[in-house]
């Protein structure tokens, strides 16, 4: 291939017609999961203080909300439940509560928005007193095979509401196997398993907790969730999901581990999501607020990013914003 002044690749930037007849599309809203916080209650809007532009939603309000998403074409939601402190106990046994919010949510959206794909988050670190992932053992850890129990009836719990699919994050071993089993034994082979199979324990989770109120009351979940300095373990959590029957795999966080996106986009054939948390979010909303870039640009560019390094399903807090950041988009073009 000859170089310059043969090849000038400015050619072919020359004009944005001609730029955007070679660009890739910025993902469609299809493609998108819109992370939400529910509260009980009625009428509730409650503003994550660390997250501008995301709310703590009663089941009513969060319906409201979901009107101009689903006009927007946004593929889905993924349900996190927040319930008092008080309420909390041990094990996080009220995740299981068939009459829980998590529940009662996903039955008035399958009502109202029949189409929208609705996920669960199935954890137990929002219903534990603690705020680890699973019941604890003396010395303090997570106890694997008493948390999946829970978290296979936790799961049953969203099936029975009718949730397309249930998203298991709590990295324990042996979790999806054992959901499928339990909602395959419950009468619901047809459930979704979206694995959080890459989790990595991560810095950039602060103002989730915050949202959720699931911050480890001590210690931190580095003896279950992946480390970033080690990806080939990281990986292998994602094969050994596959093998258990994870429908949808999952890299989270995102931007820091498009590496890992990448290469497991090599390995595999199922659909990827890729979670894009709220450190990552939030903090592109601090620096434009400090006049250090345009948010909607910076968006754009972290959700083309995600996408080029393989993810098919993106989740993301910019999914109930998608045309604020569209918008960005076209101002740059024209
Ligand atoms: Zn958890």
């Amino acid at each position: 291939m000859n170089g310059y002044p043969e090849r000038r690749m400015r050619r072919l930037r020359q004009t944005p017609r001609i730029r955007r007849m070679i660009e890739m599309e910025l993902p469609a809203p299809g493609h998108f999961l819109w992370p939400v916080f529910v509260v009980e209650g009625q009428g509730v809007k409650q503003p994550i203080e660390a997250m501008p532009g995301q709310f703590r939603y009663s089941p009513d309000g969060l319906i409201e909300a979901l009107t101009s998403v689903s006009e927007m074409g946004i593929g889905g939601v993924l349900v996190f439940g927040v319930i008092p402190d008080d309420r909390k106990d041990e094990t996080g046994q009220p995740a299981c509560d068939p009459a829980g919010v998590v529940p009662q949510t996903v039955r008035l959206i399958r009502e109202r928005f029949p189409d929208l794909v609705v996920f669960t988050d199935v954890c137990l670190c929002a219903y534990t007193s603690h705020g680890h992932c699973g019941p604890l053992d003396r010395r303090g850890n997570v106890q694997n095979d008493a948390a999946i129990a829970l978290l296979s009836r936790m799961a049953v719990v969203h099936a029975d509401a009718g949730a397309t699919g249930v998203a298991p994050s709590a990295m324990m071993d042996g979790q999806v196997q054992a959901l499928r089993q339990a909602m395959d034994a419950a009468g619901h082979a047809e459930t979704l398993i979206m694995s959080y199979s890459t989790k990595f324990a991560s810095s950039f989770y602060g103002p989730f907790r915050e949202a959720a109120a699931s911050a480890p009351a001590r210690g931190d979940r580095r003896s279950y969730q992946a480390s970033f300095a080690d990806p080939r373990r990281a990986l292998l959590e994602s094969a050994l999901d596959e093998a258990e029957g994870a429908d949808i795999l999952m890299v989270k966080p995102a931007l820091c581990y498009l590496d890992i996106i990448a290469r497991l986009r090599e390995r595999t054939d199922l659909p990827i999501a890729a979670y894009n948390v709220s450190g990552e979010y939030s903090m592109l909303i601090a620096a434009a607020d400090r006049g250090w870039g345009h948010a909607h640009e910076m968006a754009k560019e972290s959700i083309t990013a995600i996408a080029r390094a393989g993810a098919d399903i993106i989740i993301s807090y910019w999914a109930n914003r998608y045309e604020e950041v569209v918008g960005g988009a076209m101002r740059q073009a024209n």
